[in-house]
């Protein structure tokens, strides 16, 4: 498995939690799993850290002298740990971010990822001829590693020798495809005939994923909504016609969480633990949020919203009705980084309503953990969500999720009805339209009812005690794998 984040060495996002939670479940279930990762600055853990291989890779004029780390993360219940291996060059690697500083993406992003593409391929050649490990399966993660299935699949005979190794590509974030420059094109090192419309070549650049998605032997997503969003003109964020031109579909599977990491009985980030059977302890993390935050100790509603501050995540809409909110008695909790407009937009009304509005501007995962502990609803209006993990956080916290109806968040939260409520079956609140009015009406119906205990109390139960897990989900790539394994 090659991805640019995994959680505990790297982490922008969703993906870095996904990645390693899927190859842990994998292991469990008793597969080799070997995780191809770059290796950034400050990647410390616990394990023992050793220097397994050292090989060149020629970039247009340089040598890079790439040097791979191997570590072997513990994995409970396996008879086999997780092999990571960490891909090192130092010049690339080695910086204070992962795709940016100071809001800014490092202007050599396709030297950084080329490279990682073909040292992932060069690793893989050493583990199969060197060391004699069959590798059945490549799965890659988003546009960072999707050049590795243009490499093997289009220069077949440079890579003669891994021809067998079928290829995987999910798709985390259409939004994010690795553009570049034209006159980059020569970076890759693939021949020029690649620069064309049935290959690399979008609108005039060069477009990774769209090479990952039409040389991959297998495309996924992470919803099965998505799966279908995506090959329309409103979600495919331009690549729909590549994404429908695969003649055997788009899979779609929806993410687990790691159940131990999240886990609010057992989580040690939290000043208390509690379960769906005893949530006296989810007051108290209630009030040390308010604390942490600042805010009134008041007996309010509090909403959590913890995410990257972008246009996907729909801050805008929220922003919209944050005076119509204010007028409400709530409060509401903000952990994010990202799109430097935004930050400054939130800054403004926190400084304007203090006692009710709490910002944490940056990434804090342990923060993270206790805005989902502490908070009674978690907002995500985003306005596209491949599939979301704070609001399957948020379920498992008790905190109610308001979420527009997208992607993996419609198929992950059960909506509040007359017919989900009799059933016990709902755990949140759905909108439809992205705009702020119907975001707005959905937080007022969520208040009314937050004030009916036993339906409230019925509601965080159901989503306490929904089976978010990876094991499902993991057998269903494990199906995928051997599929394409036999063909
Ligand atoms: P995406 O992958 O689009 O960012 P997800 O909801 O799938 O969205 O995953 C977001 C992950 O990143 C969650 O684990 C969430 O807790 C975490 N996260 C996002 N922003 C922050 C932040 N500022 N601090 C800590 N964790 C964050």
């Amino acid at each position: 498995m090659a991805a640019s984040e995994a959680v505990p060495y790297a982490k922008t996002g969703g993906l870095a939690d996904v990645v390693t939670a899927l190859a842990m479940e994998l292991s469990r279930l008793g597969h080799r799993v070997t995780l191809l990762l770059p290796g950034y600055r400050g990647q410390t853990t616990q394990c023992v850290r050793r220097e397994v291989m050292r090989f060149s890779i020629v970039m247009m004029e340089t040598k890079a002298e790439v040097t791979v780390d191997e570590e072997l993360l513990p994995v409970t219940e396996a008879s086999h740990p997780l092999r990571v291996f960490l891909i090192r060059y130092d010049p690339y690697f080695d910086r204070p971010g992962i795709y940016q500083q100071d809001h800014h993406d490092y202007p050599d992003n396709l030297d950084r990822f080329t490279l990682f593409c073909r040292a992932v391929l060069h690793v893989l050649r050493t583990l199969t001829e060197v060391q004699g490990e069959a590798v059945d399966v490549l799965h890659l993660h988003d546009w960072q590693t999707a050049l590795c299935s243009v490499y093997l699949r289009a220069l077949p005979g440079q890579y003669k020798d891994l021809q067998s190794i079928k290829t995987l590509l999910t798709v985390h974030n259409l939004g994010y495809q690795g553009i570049f420059a034209a006159e980059e094109f020569g970076k890759t090192g693939l021949p020029p005939s690649l620069f064309s419309s049935s290959a690399l070549e979008y609108y005039g650049s060069i477009n990774c994923l769209k090479g990952g998605i039409i040389f991959a032997d297998v495309v996924s997503t992470v919803s099965p909504t998505y799966a279908k969003e995506i090959i329309t003109p409103e979600y495919g964020c331009g690549l729909e016609g590549v994404l429908s031109g695969r003649l055997d579909g788009i899979l779609g599977i929806t993410n687990g969480i790691d159940t131990k990491v999240w886990d609010p009985a057992q989580d040690s980030y939290l000043p208390a633990r509690y379960t769906a059977e005893n949530l006296a302890g989810k007051q108290v993390c209630k009030r040390a949020l308010q604390e942490e935050f600042g805010l009134l100790k008041r007996e309010v509603p509090v909403l959590g919203v913890v995410g990257r501050l972008t246009f996907q995540k729909g801050f805008d809409l929220l922003l919209e009705i944050i005076a119509e909110l204010m007028s409400l008695d709530l409060q509401i909790v903000f952990l994010g980084s990202g799109d430097y407009e935004l930050e400054q937009q939130l800054r403004a009304v926190q400084a304007e309503c203090a006692e009710n509005i709490g910002l944490h501007i940056g990434f804090d995962e342990r923060l993270a953990h206790r805005v989902e502990a502490g908070a009674d609803m978690l907002l995500m209006p985003s306005r596209y969500e491949p599939c979301g993990l704070s609001q399957l956080y948020s379920l498992r916290y008790g905190t109610v999720p308001i979420v527009r109806r997208t992607g993996g968040l419609a198929d992950t939260v059960v909506p509040f009805r007359p017919s989900t409520v009799q059933s016990k079956s709902a755990t949140g609140f759905w909108f439809t339209e992205a705009s702020p009015d119907a975001l707005l009406s959905m937080i007022m119906l969520a208040l009314c009812v937050h004030k009916e205990h036993e339906t409230w109390n019925a509601i965080m139960e159901a989503g306490m005690n929904k089976d978010l897990s990876w094991r499902r989900s993991a057998r269903q790539y494990v199906e995928i794998y051997q599929a394409m394994a036999e063909k």
